[in-house]
């Protein structure tokens, strides 16, 4: 979560799904070569009584483990991939449609593996559309109130909607960071004090549905260990902020993965030890306020002194301890004052595809810090891509997300931007889509039906005009995008 960002949050219970249920279906007959029923309405075979298979024929797969592989040919049936392989007339004969993608570019699906669907409720809605119109199929929702992520995935149950994978609310300390008392910051954040409030916690977790825990940067050493035995126990993963009790190489190998690349600056600086021991009495000295300012004040003092005292053989160090946890990097977010995303030529446009009421916050929110016209500080943005390539040097895995909707994340478009970002940060164009396909798949465990475009893995596909492993902006070159099997407009 971004703490400086001035968008207004909305409130308003969520409807959930009203208008994604406005998505069509695109009828096959659109990009078909001969049959024309439609993916839901075609009958099945009468001779086998098989569903319908849809064949995109002669396409370049983009696979993110190996790169280009042309002149394919992908079957789906329901809402699996059932065949790839090279061109043959076997299968085109077995296909009840058949897509000409001759010099198209076929890609598995997104993720974002950072988003929050209940951040601002006036936008919550709209989110799955807009993820599914940029090709973003999957999503992570890193913090949120359970039962409402729980009701909004039930919802979109059978229609073409990104997979939404979700943690429940961030778990914090004493103090809760959003603990919902300004209403600009909404009430993502619970209170978990000891093991036995751990353990319970991560139980009625799990049961409401959740897939993974957030841990938040409130949460005292001792209850972050009894987190990570309760999720153990119930085998969840742990997507954590690094806990400003604790150091990156101490809480993140304990993580499946860490966000916003936030507090490594810390555990790098060649006086971690004595920056931590001033962090640490600063948290033990705080008795009232708001755990939001208590964080604030931390990194507003700390943040910049670590990054100049950072020493490169310590750096070393710590991120040799995170090369099984996954570094989210949210660059986007971490830069925005720096690549002002609305400063972008397509951001206008991208824009009016969101709620009005939430174009006019975020346009008034943009208003203001133009009028404010302050003298930003871009110490922490330089130093976030920065680490790039060094994490990609020591060998640390790194996920694709967004932090969507804060700090003006438009859901599904900033995702293409934080691919661009990763790419200019030293990744590879393979790198960078391997970033938001098999590496939140792995996350998850589900890299074996999903991440890659191969036979019985997920049917969750973009299908593009051109090809993004040359040049990254590729990536929105789109020309359909297929949901759990069926093509999306
Ligand atoms: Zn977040």
């Amino acid at each position: 979560m971004k703490e400086q960002i001035p968008t207004k949050h909305t409130s308003g219970a969520p409807t959930l799904v009203n208008n994604f249920l406005r998505l069509r279906l695109i009828t096959k007959t659109l990009l078909t070569v001969g049959l024309c029923c439609t993916l839901l309405g075609c009958a099945k075979n009468p001779d086998t009584q098989e569903s319908p298979k849809t064949m995109i024929n002669n396409v370049n797969v983009v696979d993110p483990v190996d790169g280009l592989i042309a002149q394919q040919q992908v079957v789906i049936q329901e809402d699996k991939i059932v065949y790839v392989g090279p061109i043959d007339k076997i299968k085109t004969a077995d296909s009840d449609i058949i897509i000409d993608a001759t010099g198209q570019f076929l890609m598995p699906g997104l993720w974002d593996m950072h988003v929050h669907f209940l951040y601002d409720e006036a936008l919550t809605d709209t989110m799955p559309e807009l993820f599914l119109r940029y090709g973003v199929t999957s999503v992570r929702d890193t913090g949120g109130d359970v039962k409402k992520l729980a009701a909004l995935r039930e919802a979109l149950k059978g229609i073409p909607a990104p997979r939404i994978y979700f943690s429940g609310p961030l778990l914090d300390g004493e103090f809760v960071i959003y603990d919902g008392s300004d209403p600009s910051r909404p009430p993502l954040g619970a209170s978990v004090l000891n093991a036995e409030s751990a353990m319970s916690t991560v139980s009625t977790l799990k049961t409401a549905g959740a897939d993974f825990i957030k841990i938040y940067e409130l949460i005292d050493p001792a209850t972050y260990s009894s987190l990570a035995a309760a999720a153990k126990e119930f085998d969840m993963p742990i997507a954590a902020h690094v806990p400003l009790m604790m150091t990156a190489d101490i809480a993140g190998p304990i993580a499946g993965s860490m966000e916003h690349l936030r507090n490594i600056e810390l555990a790098c600086a060649v006086n971690w030890q004595e920056l931590l021991t001033q962090r640490q009495a600063a948290i033990a000295g705080f008795t009232e306020g708001l755990g939001y300012t208590l964080r604030s004040d931390l990194h507003s003092a700390q943040r910049i002194p670590a990054i100049n005292a950072y020493d490169e053989t310590r750096c070393n160090e710590v991120l040799d301890t995170l090369t099984n946890t996954i570094q989210v990097p949210t660059l986007r977010l971490n830069t925005i004052l720096m690549l002002k995303p609305f400063e972008r030529p397509d951001w206008p446009s991208a824009a009016t595809a969101l709620p009005q009421k939430v174009l006019e916050n975020w346009q008034a929110s943009i208003a203001m810090l133009d009028a404010n016209n302050l003298s930003i500080d871009h110490t922490f943005a330089n130093w976030s891509q920065f680490l790039i390539a060094r994490l990609l040097e020591r060998g640390v895995p790194i996920g694709a997300g967004t932090d969507a909707p804060i700090g003006f994340g438009i859901p599904g478009y900033s995702l293409h931007t934080e691919l661009e970002l990763l790419v200019a940060g030293g990744m590879s164009t393979r790198q960078a889509i391997y970033a938001a396909t098999v590496t939140p798949a792995k996350f998850l465990g589900l890299e074996d039906t999903m991440g890659q475009i191969k036979a019985d893995m997920a049917a969750d596909l973009v299908l593009l005009s051109e090809n993004p492993l040359e040049n990254i902006e590729h990536s929105r070159s789109i020309i359909n995008v297929m949901s759990r099997g069926l093509w999306v407009e």
